[in-house]
């Protein structure tokens, strides 16, 4: 064994030592979600979400989008919850990029769930047979500089691979004020006035990922590129539908 690989394997035990995996949830050491955390993940019955901005309650009637957001259909895996909130912290802001494949595999899960349930249209909420590729809100290039990644490309990444579907990087952000610092419409300028469609998506139909969905200013803003330069339909797919 040559010096360079030695040097390479203790600095590996050396990091597992130092920084031992442990509980995104709760801090327990062991696994990247520990059990009890992921029996306390809430799950959104997707018999009863709302099928246009997937409100866990929505089917019957929603407050959430009164039916009007441009999206075929909306499916999300979890509704907000404190181990949600500190899954996502990890993953986003902390780096815990070994957390993509796991939100990944959530949303999969949700999206064959929802597949039994019926979008605004009666169609199926999510047929991956009706799907021409995987696109996902880019990251403003401000919170790119931040982190250092774009952490939705690598969940989008991760699904297209679990679906496998082709992931398309169509999506691009020009520079724009950080969502955080806005209000509800100031978010929906914001952000509709710095995205640019750039490849010819006329006649597409496309899964679109986010992480959380609050007010669906970033979603909707992305669903009406697409759908403004031609593609045919936009179905949703995130993480969490918080409020
Ligand atoms: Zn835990
Ligand atoms: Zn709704």
């Amino acid at each position: 064994m040559d010096i360079a690989r030695v040097a390479h394997r203790v600095a590996e035990a050396a990091l597992e030592v130092a920084y031992p995996t442990r509980c995104v949830g709760c801090g327990r050491p062991g696994e990247l979600i520990c059990a009890d955390c992921r029996a306390a993940l809430p799950w959104i019955d997707q018999r009863e979400a709302c099928p246009c901005c997937s409100a866990p309650f929505g089917t019957l009637t929603c407050t959430g989008c009164k039916y009007d957001w441009e999206t075929r259909a909306c499916v999300a895996a979890w509704a907000a919850s404190r181990t949600v909130t500190h899954v996502v912290t990890a993953f986003k802001d902390e780096r815990e990029l070994r957390l993509a494949p796991v939100i990944a595999a959530a949303m999969a899960t949700a999206l064959d769930e929802a597949s039994a349930c019926p979008a605004t249209d009666g169609t199926p909420r999510f047929d991956a047979t009706a799907i021409d590729a995987v696109v996902y809100v880019p990251a403003s290039p401000g919170s790119y500089r931040r982190r250092g990644f774009d952490h939705m490309r690598l969940v989008a990444t991760a699904l297209a691979g679990e679906l496998e579907l082709p992931l398309a990087d169509v999506l691009v952000r020009a520079d724009a004020r950080d969502q955080r610092e806005l209000g509800r419409s100031g978010r929906l300028e914001n952000i509709a006035g710095s995205l640019q469609v750039c490849q010819n998506v006329a006649g597409m139909d496309f899964l679109l990922v986010d992480d959380v969905i609050t007010t669906g200013a970033s979603l909707r803003a992305c669903t009406r590129a697409l759908l403004a330069r031609g593609a045919h339909s936009v179905t949703a797919a995130a993480l969490v539908r918080g409020w």
